[in-house]
């Protein structure tokens, strides 16, 4: 009797739950077991990413007329960082589709979309990999569009997309080659183009004309529902257009964008320090010899989640020293999950290089963070303010 007083008195007292920790709830119980599967590419977790919606993972950082917070958002993609990267990947993707959403001014798209994206009822992600690039004068846009009667037709194709499947969406953008668009250029470096010749959308994956291909097998990430995406004359509806001007867009929903990867690495290298903890009982005598040592990369951990999560409240910021600092952190982030997931190889020795031990996925994954777009040598470039 007296116990169960006392834990009715503790359950009352308890903070209600943060939405980051229902889903490393879920991360540690459902994800865990998955996570090798997922590694291996024989799972895509589809039912998964959408429990996680139901607990708000994807709803978090949806402005509420004005402001954004991006903190929740990337609070939880770590948390589920720490337990498999691929995940963390696809919970940026969904993060980031939302994103897009929810800062589109089409609000016929806003209501069809906004619900069904940010509770997980509907999954997908981003191809901005491509148009990120061309901003930056490292390639040029592949999606090509022209007027036609209620919008546009669509083609041409991008090598990877992730998070999809037949029913997904993903959102990207096209140069138009009509009369109504100007003539492709690559912006300068640092801006994104802001003439009226190119256009993000969104991409219905049920769509006959729009193929997904399967990729060949990758290094990690093939449970990702990965794949390339052709557009054969695809008929995209005016209800699908997250922006017209889509250089304008882009600079809104940038740094948003960024920043919610930092959860990715954040959760990795978290993980990482778990690991080098893990070997300290029995290898910790010859390991300390090693240069780098979990407390450095648990200080480093430290840094990165404060500036994450300072930046985080404020991903509308139009100042370049702002965006400066947006990247310098995704760089950093980029380079010590690597760090991180090298070190914690060394530390685990022959007990690490078992195919069954997670160190390795880890490694892998981390060289996927430092990757991905804005992969480590754009991020450089960026910073360089380097034109071509
Ligand atoms: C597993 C995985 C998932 C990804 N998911 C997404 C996603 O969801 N959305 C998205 O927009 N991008 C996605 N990408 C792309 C990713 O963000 C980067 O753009 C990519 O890793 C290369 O970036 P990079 O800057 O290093 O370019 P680089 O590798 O230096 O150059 C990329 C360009 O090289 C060419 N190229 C090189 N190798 C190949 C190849 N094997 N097949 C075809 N073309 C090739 C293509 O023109 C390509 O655009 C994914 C990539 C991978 C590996």
């Amino acid at each position: 009797m007296g116990s169960l007083a006392l834990s009715r008195v503790e359950a009352t007292d308890r903070p209600a739950p943060t939405i980051a920790d229902e889903v490393a709830r879920i991360a540690r119980q459902e994800l865990a077991p998955l996570a090798g599967a997922i590694d291996a590419g024989s799972v895509y977790p589809g039912e998964l990413l959408r429990s996680l919606g139901k607990v708000g993972a994807w709803s978090s950082h949806v402005p509420q007329e004005g402001p954004a917070d991006l903190r929740c958002a990337i609070q939880s993609i770590a948390v589920i960082g720490e337990v498999c990267g691929a995940t963390a990947f696809m919970a940026w993707c969904q993060n980031t589709l939302v994103w897009y959403a929810a800062n589109s001014t089409n609000l016929n798209l806003a209501r069809r979309f906004g619900d069904s994206f940010s509770s997980g009822r509907v999954l997908g992600g981003t191809g901005l990999s491509n148009p990120m690039k061309s901003f930056f004068g490292i390639e040029r846009l592949k999606l090509k569009g022209r007027r036609v009667d209620g919008g546009y037709i669509v083609k041409g194709a991008l090598p990877w997309v992730s998070n999809l499947g037949p029913d997904h969406y993903f959102g990207t953008i096209f140069e138009r080659e009509d009369e109504g668009g100007g003539t492709a250029k690559s912006g300068p470096v640092g801006a994104a183009k802001s003439g009226p010749d190119i256009v993000m959308f969104l991409a219905d994956c049920s769509n006959p004309a729009i193929t997904l291909q399967p990729c060949k097998p990758f290094l990690a990430m093939d449970g990702t529902g990965t794949y390339g995406v052709q557009f054969r004359d695809v008929f995209v509806s005016d209800e699908l257009i997250l922006a017209e001007q889509a250089g304008q867009f882009v600079k809104k929903i940038r740094a948003g964008f960024v920043l919610l990867q930092t959860g990715m690495g954040l959760g990795l290298i978290k993980d990482c320090i778990g690991i080098m903890d893990e070997v300290g009982p029995p290898l910790g005598h010859v390991n300390r010899y090693l240069p780098q040592q979990p407390t450095q990369f648990r200080e480093l951990h430290a840094e990165f989640e404060k500036e994450a999560m300072a930046l985080a409240c404020d991903p509308y910021n139009s100042d370049d020293s702002y965006w400066r600092r947006v990247i310098g952190l995704r760089l950093r982030l980029g380079d010590a999950s690597v760090a991180a997931a090298h070190a914690a190889m060394l530390h685990c020795g022959a007990r690490g290089y078992l195919k069954s031990h997670r160190a390795q996925r880890r490694l892998r994954e981390a060289y996927f963070v430092a990757i991905v777009t804005p992969a480590t040598k754009q991020l450089r470039k960026m910073l360089a303010g380097d034109e071509h």
